[in-house]
């Protein structure tokens, strides 16, 4: 079966990232923080060369992209203009019976017969009334006129609260009338203890009612009646409903929105007019500053702003181990390009994304629109991540449907990873979850900001300024219309009255003929800590190895691609109460250390030490041994043993290539 499978391998792999030092739960000696982790000094290697390439990809690598490094708390103004303040919410839903919160979009939906009750009595006042029936002087209830004809509409017509095959402990009050006098004899206070407060329980093919009442009778048990017998009313058939606890059928709560940033006080006053937010994303610091930006990198647009950075979302439910952090890294893009109409006015034409083969950006580009640019942000993002050792095989590229799109963005496509805890499609597959997410975001987030701040957010491109005035009439009444239109969808969309919009739309398009427009955006945003899983889960494996003496045993092998490892070489002396080979190991890790991550070992059995180092991920071993010493003849002096960790060959070469052949290996 697959998923106790799965949970075994996400299992192991989670006991090999503590044992090795990949990743700790944060505040461990405490219990633990729900949703926070720790990188030990495997994980935190591993997370810097995966940030650092990124980084150097997108910035050392090309010309139009600079980076920026913001800061995590910002003007709480930002975050009402991105619409986070008022819209960065999920819908959670509580299980009313154990608690357990969830978010109410991710519940698994089930089919099966729901079970309602109405409400419980227990079971001691109840048979003390049913009692008083034959002897009024016991149960005074009897004698009292506006309770007696209720009582005697209950006891008309129950079935048993003992019977065996159901489990005991129910109630079926058949008729509304029933029900009705239950509730005012509840509300009277006749019962001892009782609660009228509505349940169900969802029973699931494979369960039968006696469970339903048994979840029923600990609902109202917490709700302090001590021996509940729970009135049932009604049953009926139900599909897909993601109303109930799939793990034991409960009822949940009504779903309320919460507002997923953490929020803290600026300053020593906890004031309201001091809230401010620990940033939930990093790609407003790029908004907020992009006028900055572009005034002093001398870049033009297109060009992008990227930022790697901390981001905290107070998650509903945190899972999956890092999948779902509540502190985590983004990595993030924001590319600007010109609006349609400019490129049409520039280049008379516009490629469609279908069109363009993924020519460097550098090249070229003078006719994409915002169709083509979002097709080579996501094929180069692909090829990145392939060029890290996650195969194409292991994504998917997920089209957004329309109607999952937000209002603004144009397409977005998911980047998806094929995690062992993904859920698996009609054919079985691997769904695959978000790595990253690459959206074409229209000129929304500059204009919130021009709107917001009052500080004009659009630029002066010089070369549309002289295209437009080679433009025909028509063409220009063209342009400038489809322009209009879009800022006046825009601004309305917002919220700014129609005839304010009509002027400021006007106005915009007349900004064209003078060079002015506010970028488009396309933004890559990806995880650093998704990302780290998704390596980690990639590179886990298991297979057989010879032990010292030639014995097979199994061994967890990290298979990193040499990148992303975070030590390249382990260097191991054969024997360590041999000083010269010691020494010369000595002298092999100080050739090496200055351009890539070696870590010595001279502790144990070789074959010991190339398991651990399997286990780190480490791509390459190098031995001093006796021939390394000359001991064997002279043509072996000064070489090593090269041991490749997913071949397990070994090789011999000399000390000096030593250094240039790892690098090319590494680079
Ligand atoms: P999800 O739908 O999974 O909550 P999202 O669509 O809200 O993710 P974005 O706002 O697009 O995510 O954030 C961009 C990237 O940041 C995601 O693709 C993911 O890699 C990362 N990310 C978002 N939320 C978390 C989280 N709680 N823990 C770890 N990484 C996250």
């Amino acid at each position: 079966m697959a998923e106790p499978k799965t949970n075994e391998l996400m299992e192991k792999i989670v006991s090999l990232c503590k044992r090795r030092g990949f990743i700790f739960q944060s505040s461990e000696i405490y219990g633990g923080i729900n949703g926070f982790w720790d990188y030990g000094p495997l994980g935190a290697e591993l997370k810097r060369n995966v940030k650092e390439l990124w980084w150097r990809s997108m910035t050392q690598e090309r010309g139009d992209i600079v980076g920026l490094e913001a800061s995590i708390i910002m003007h709480p103004k930002i975050w009402e203009a991105s619409g986070h303040t008022s819209t960065f919410s999920d819908p959670m839903v509580d299980c009313l019976l154990t608690g357990k919160r969830f978010r109410a979009d991710q519940i698994e939906p089930l089919s099966g017969t729901i079970l309602n009750f109405v409400g419980a009595a227990d079971l001691a006042s109840f048979r003390q009334l049913e009692e008083g029936q034959a002897q009024p002087e016991r149960s005074p209830a009897w004698s009292r006129p506006d309770c007696a004809p209720l009582l005697r509409t209950i006891f008309e017509n129950y079935y048993s609260s003992t019977d065996a095959k159901l489990g005991g402990g129910h109630l079926g009050l058949t008729g509304e009338r029933q029900l009705q006098a239950f509730q005012n004899l509840v509300a009277k206070g006749i019962f001892q203890s009782a609660s009228i407060q509505p349940f169900s329980v969802l029973m699931v093919p494979g369960k039968d009612q006696k469970y339903a009442y048994r979840i029923a009778r600990e609902f109202y048990q917490k709700r302090s009646v001590a021996d509940p017998i729970v009135i049932h009313k009604s049953s009926e058939p139900i599909e897909n409903t993601q109303r109930y606890n799939p793990e034991n059928g409960s009822l949940l709560t009504e779903p309320r929105q919460f507002n997923l940033m953490f929020k803290t006080y600026v300053g020593p006053v906890e004031s309201e007019e001091n809230v401010a937010y620990l940033r939930p994303e990093t790609a407003q610091a790029i908004f907020a500053q992009f006028k900055n930006v572009l005034e002093v990198s001398r870049q033009k647009v297109p060009f992008g702003i990227c930022q790697i950075g901390k981001a905290f979302r107070n998650e509903i439910n945190p899972r999956n181990f890092t999948f779902r952090s509540r502190e985590f890294e983004q990595m993030e893009l924001e590319f600007f390009i010109r609006p349609d109409e400019v490129v049409e006015a520039i280049s008379s034409r516009i490629a469609k994304g279908s069109e363009i083969g993924i020519r460097n950006s550098e090249f070229g580009n003078s006719d994409w629109g915002w169709e083509a640019w979002h097709k080579y942000w996501v094929e180069q993002r692909i090829r990145w991540y392939e060029s890290i050792g996650l195969p194409r095989a292991t994504l998917v590229e997920y089209w957004q449907k329309p109607e999952e799109l937000a209002h603004y963005a144009r397409a977005t496509v998911d980047i998806l990873f094929k995690f062992p805890f993904s859920k698996r499609d009609d054919r079985g597959e691997l769904a695959g979850e978000e790595l990253e997410g690459i959206a074409a975001r229209s000129d929304f987030d500059l204009s919130q900001h021009q709107r917001f701040s009052g500080k004009a957010m659009g630029v002066f491109d010089e070369e549309l300024k002289v295209a437009w005035a080679k433009l025909d009439e028509a063409t220009k009444k063209e342009l400038g219309r489809r322009y209009h239109d879009a800022r006046f969808k825009y601004l309305t969309k917002s919220g700014v009255p129609a005839e304010q919009a009509a002027q400021e739309a006007k106005a915009d398009a007349d900004g064209l003929a003078k060079g002015q427009y506010i970028p488009h955006v396309i933004e890559p945003s990806a995880g650093v800590d998704r990302l780290i899983l998704a390596l980690i889960c990639h590179a886990y494996s298991e297979d057989q190895a010879p032990d010292e003496k030639g014995k097979l045993e199994s061994r967890a092998v990290m298979r990193f691609h040499p990148r992303v490892a975070p030590i390249k070489v382990a260097i191991f002396p054969l024997l360590k109460n041999r000083p010269e080979l010691v020494r010369k190991a000595g002298e092999v890790r100080e050739l090496l250390r200055p351009h890539l991550t070696v870590f010595y070992d001279e502790v144990g059995a070789i074959g010991r030490r190339y398991r651990r180092q399997d286990e780190a991920g480490t791509p390459f071993g190098v031995t001093i041994d006796f021939d390394t010493l000359g001991e064997k003849g002279p043509e072996l002096k000064d070489t090593v043993t090269l041991r490749d960790r997913d071949s397990m060959k070994q090789e011999r070469v000399e000390i000096g290539d030593l250094l240039p052949l790892l690098l090319e290996k590494v680079r």
